[in-house]
């Protein structure tokens, strides 16, 4: 127990590298493409338009995950690409930049225009970074036009954000002074309960990547600390460190334990006095640990096994451990970047031993069989998988919500317990 009667403290355990690296397949994977990134962050970045180069497979998966905007004008297209052959790419970039031409002349509220490659031959023929350039030079400065792929060629649907904001990161202004940056696509609630937080503390500057506008990109230099908020962004991390940033090590911010590690990160960072993170924080975490224990006695000692998708399931599967007495029987993940994984890791490691049911990269046929062997209370998975499980009477969650739900900071820690709880309270109804 910690010194303020809470089941854990803010110092995420020694992280070690004695301990036995996790299990490694490669096998095949049933997740969806990084264009589905354009459906969060095109709410996010509010001034900014997401132009697919793809296919019509391309245009209906973005259209049905992200359905119509009724209100508001579009902020994601496709240009449909059609099969051509080389001798034709000098047509499709005549045409491309037709399209771009129309819509910015149409949209003057556009301040930063994504071309967002895919995986059809016919589109990776096109050079799209090529593209990017002759239209930024030819819309500056009133637009910025810039590159980078969703393909599903990749390993995940998270990395496309990871792309997203690795395209950011050259055009970021540079600074010689210290500030905090936060990286990774956050709800505008979670990002003003962090910011209020970090003021409270005496920490900032504070600025998050992506920013809400174009015009408020976070300045990037040696005396730049930044604290990742998703840990499916491994590029953009690579190339803010190649900026001279430096990444605060800490478990992600999810459930009360890990936004406490997560803030004391900054705050030692910082030179925040204990007395003083304490007193900022005893009231939210309070407030978390007594909406997580609520959903306790639901989820306490249920089994758990994790099909790989979102790339959040070692934070996942680290809070619904440790802080709600859940059992992890298997957590597949489609990658795991060790470094950034490290303090989570040592969390998970603490709470059930050595042996880790950790496993990247699984194959989803072999999975399936230990899965249905292994029977858990509930299954984390993707949509493809979600209804044949449930048919077959298994309980599961979507993992994909867990990037569309705000799910991080104390505040949140309850909502997020209530998303794993839900599925089961179904099932014990539908037995009824
Ligand atoms: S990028 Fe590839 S995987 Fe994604 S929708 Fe287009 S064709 Fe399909």
């Amino acid at each position: 127990m910690s010194p303020d009667g809470l089941p854990f403290t803010a110092t995420p355990p020694d992280t070690g590298c004695a301990a036995p690296p996790p299990a490694v397949e490669r096998g095949q994977r049933a997740v969806f493409c990084g264009l589905t990134g354009i459906v969060w962050l095109h709410r996010k970045i509010q001034d900014a338009f997401f132009l697919v180069v793809g296919s019509r497979t391309c245009a209906h998966l973005i259209q049905s995950a992200a359905g119509v905007m009724i209100f508001a004008e579009p902020r994601f297209a496709t240009a449909i690409i059609e099969e051509r052959d080389l001798a034709g790419l000098a047509d499709a970039n005549e045409e491309l930049d037709r399209v771009v031409d129309r819509l910015l002349a149409r949209r003057p509220d556009i301040k930063l225009l994504f071309l967002v490659g895919s995986c059809p031959s016919e589109v990776i023929k096109l050079d799209l970074s090529r593209a990017a350039q002759r239209l930024s030079e030819q819309f500056s400065p009133d637009v910025r036009v810039l590159n980078y792929s969703g393909s599903g060629i990749e390993t995940t649907f998270t990395e496309g954000e990871d792309a997203c904001l690795s395209a950011l990161v050259p055009e970021l202004p540079e600074t010689e002074a210290a500030n905090l940056m936060v990286v990774g696509a956050l709800a505008d609630v979670v990002e003003d309960q962090f910011t209020r937080l970090f003021e409270q503390l005496g920490i900032g500057p504070v600025a998050f990547l992506p920013a809400r506008r174009a015009d408020a990109l976070p300045p990037v230099g040696p005396e730049t600390k930044f604290l990742l908020a998703q840990p499916f962004l491994n590029e953009t991390a690579r190339l803010l460190e190649a900026r001279g940033a430096q990444r605060l090590a800490a478990p992600f911010p999810l459930g009360a334990e890990g936004t406490d590690a997560w803030l004391k990160a900054a705050a030692d960072a910082w030179g925040v006095a204990p007395s003083h993170f304490d007193a900022v924080t005893a009231a939210p975490r309070a407030r978390a640990v007594q909406s997580t224990a609520a959903r306790r006695e639901k989820l306490a000692d249920k089994s758990l096994f994790f099909f790989p998708d979102s790339q959040l399931e070692l934070p996942i599967a680290r809070f619904l451990t440790r802080e709600l007495g859940m059992r992890p029987i298997e957590i597949g993940a489609p990658y795991l970047h060790r470094r950034h994984l490290a303090e989570e890791t040592a969390m998970l490691r603490e709470a059930l031993g050595e042996d880790l049911p950790i496993l990247e990269g699984p194959d989803v046929d072999a999975q399936l069989d230990r899965c249905r062997a292994a029977k858990p209370d509930l299954t984390v998975c993707g949509l493809g998988l979600a209804n044949p499980l449930e048919a077959e009477g298994l309980s599961t969650k979507w993992a994909i919500e867990l990037v569309f739900t705000p799910i991080q900071g104390y505040e949140q820690a309850g909502d997020l317990a209530e998303l794993f709880a839900r599925p089961l309270d179904r099932r014990t109804r539908l037995r009824v």
